[in-house]
């Protein structure tokens, strides 16, 4: 039976989420990759405590993770029940739906016939009566954006959503849904959106700056370029890694422009004493830019050494020009 680390709390640091009263860890855990029905039970345990143990309260889930589709939800559920149950409330779980999740007009994008009904689903996967956050996944261009907000803040009020966040919304998206949820009574606590070195398009949408103004918070997801701004494919492409197995980071991606990049990122990390890993995730929350990092993890090593972050988050003037040499 596991016992969490009783030092957890020591080392990872807990940031407040925009304007709410929901203070979230600076690195959470994702169940996109490694969880499904077709990975290691045994590894998703040990993926889960290591996490837990290093002080990482925050999950996030959505409804078509897997393979299979949901099979990650259910995954999560049946070691949160079993091994993690009397941690429930130092647990911050999130999941999601936006994406195609059923068959027919219904389990897709942002109508309240989908949220409701996914969110159902991803509540009796996982065994829980709500999820800390409820996010819509990604814009939907054809359904009214006020329509998708209330049924967000219809979930909130029905108890089986604590919180609520969207994804992949643009600035101008985001302050469009934000003002609609503020006139619901119901805040947006968050934004999930692609940022790190390789994927800047966050800084020149000025989504920083609109989140701030609206008291939301932010949370990064893919950090580490799904394994590029890491060691990992340095010396090639290893056995099991992701670039062997998911359609999401295919081979023709891992370019020596990349490799390049990378290298060169690697003698900076190095001389702050850092892995390229911890570097990646540092320069994600420099100046408090974000809320929180959303890592994935295959191995606990990764996360043991991902969290290492939190020693070092600061960066010279210097050190962030030389950055911007590189990744320009
Ligand atoms: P990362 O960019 O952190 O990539 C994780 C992968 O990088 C791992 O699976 C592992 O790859 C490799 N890795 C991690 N740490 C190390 C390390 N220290 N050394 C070497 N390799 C390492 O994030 P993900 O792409 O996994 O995304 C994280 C989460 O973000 C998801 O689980 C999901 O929750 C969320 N997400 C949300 C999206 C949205 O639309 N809202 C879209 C995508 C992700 P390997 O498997 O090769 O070991």
């Amino acid at each position: 039976m596991y016992n969490a680390n009783s030092q957890r709390y020591e080392t990872m640091q807990y940031k407040r989420c925009g304007k709410s009263g929901l203070l979230l860890p600076r690195v959470s855990l994702g169940l996109w990759h490694n969880f499904g029905s077709v990975d290691s039970f045994e590894n998703q345990k040990k993926l889960l405590f290591t996490a837990f143990d290093c002080g990482i309260t925050h999950f996030d889930l959505a409804n078509n993770y897997g393979p299979v589709p949901g099979s990650a939800e259910e995954n999560f559920g049946r070691i949160l029940n079993s091994e993690l149950k009397s941690y429930r409330d130092e647990m911050v779980i999130s999941t999601k739906a936006g994406y195609e999740m059923w068959a027919g007009p219904y389990g897709n994008w942002g109508s309240r016939k989908y949220l409701i009904s996914s969110l159902d689903q991803s509540l009796k996967r996982m065994g829980v009566d709500y999820v800390d956050i409820f996010y819509h996944h990604r814009p939907d261009p054809d359904t009214p954006l006020e329509e998708t907000m209330s049924a967000l803040a219809d979930i909130v009020k029905s108890g089986k959503a604590l919180y609520v966040g969207i994804s992949n919304y643009n600035a101008e998206q985001t302050r469009l849904a934000a003002a609609i949820l503020k006139d619901l009574g119901t805040p947006l606590l968050i934004n999930q959106f692609r940022y790190n070195m390789l994927a800047r398009e966050p800084e020149k949408d000025n989504l920083f700056y609109t989140l701030e103004t609206i008291g939301a918070g932010s949370i990064a997801f893919c950090p580490l370029a799904q394994g590029l701004l890491t060691s990992r494919y340095l010396d090639g492409i290893p056995e099991g890694s992701r670039a062997t197995h998911s359609v999401f980071l295919k081979k023709e991606n891992i370019t020596e422009d990349v490799l390049n990049k990378v290298r060169a990122l690697n003698d900076i990390a190095q001389n702050r004493g850092q892995t390229i890993a911890e570097m990646a995730l540092s320069w994600n929350l420099r100046k408090d830019r974000l809320t929180s990092v959303l890592i994935g993890a295959s191995k606990e090593e990764q996360i043991r050494e991902n969290v290492k972050v939190i020693a070092k988050m600061d960066f010279t003037d210097e050190e962030l020009s030389d950055i911007d040499k590189i990744l320009a």
